[in-house]
């Protein structure tokens, strides 16, 4: 899923059409609420429903995220963005229980509970069969907060995106 974002009486190509999937859009929307929470905080901006901000607010916004490229706030925000992802602990795999091992019907049936484990997992786990197809047998997974991305790049891109769209609307 996606969120499309588009510019409504655009000047040229780069602002007709901004598209984040959902997993970079929330935590640039977020972005956009901190640094212009005037502007943006009315705006359903995590819903594909047609919101959005004029051209004069578009503008506004462009200028206030340009000023934090400017300033190096936004690389700042990455870095201790990125930080604080590396940080969130693994979080149990609800598939096998958090043993590894997939042994409900669907995992039975595809062999995963006594398939071999790649070399890594079997260090990592110090079993060499029993495997789950969400945690590759380790047990634990990523949490989903770590999937969110952000950067300094999608920021620009999206800043260029909002000086030629002429107002947008998320759909
Ligand atoms: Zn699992």
């Amino acid at each position: 899923m996606g969120m499309d974002v588009y510019g409504k009486k655009p000047t040229n190509e780069t602002g007709e059409y901004f598209r984040n999937n959902v997993w970079w859009w929330r935590p640039l929307w977020d972005y956009c609420v901190t640094v212009a929470p005037e502007l943006c905080e009315s705006v359903s901006g995590h819903y594909n429903n047609g919101d959005g901000l004029d051209e004069s607010g578009a503008l506004e916004l462009a200028k206030q995220l340009r000023h934090e490229l400017e300033t190096g706030a936004t690389a700042e925000n990455e870095r201790q963005y990125n930080e604080w992802r590396a940080s969130l602990p693994r979080e149990k795999c609800e598939l096998c229980d958090g043993t590894g091992i997939r042994t409900d019907d669907i995992g039975r049936e595809m062999g995963q509970h006594d398939k071999e484990l790649s070399v890594e997992v079997q260090i990592l786990t110090g079993r060499t069969h029993g495997w789950c197809n969400a945690c590759d047998g380790i047990g634990t997974r990523e949490s989903w907060e770590s999937g969110y991305p952000f950067s300094t790049e999608n920021v620009r891109a999206f800043v260029e995106f909002l000086e030629n769209s002429g107002g947008f609307s998320i759909c």
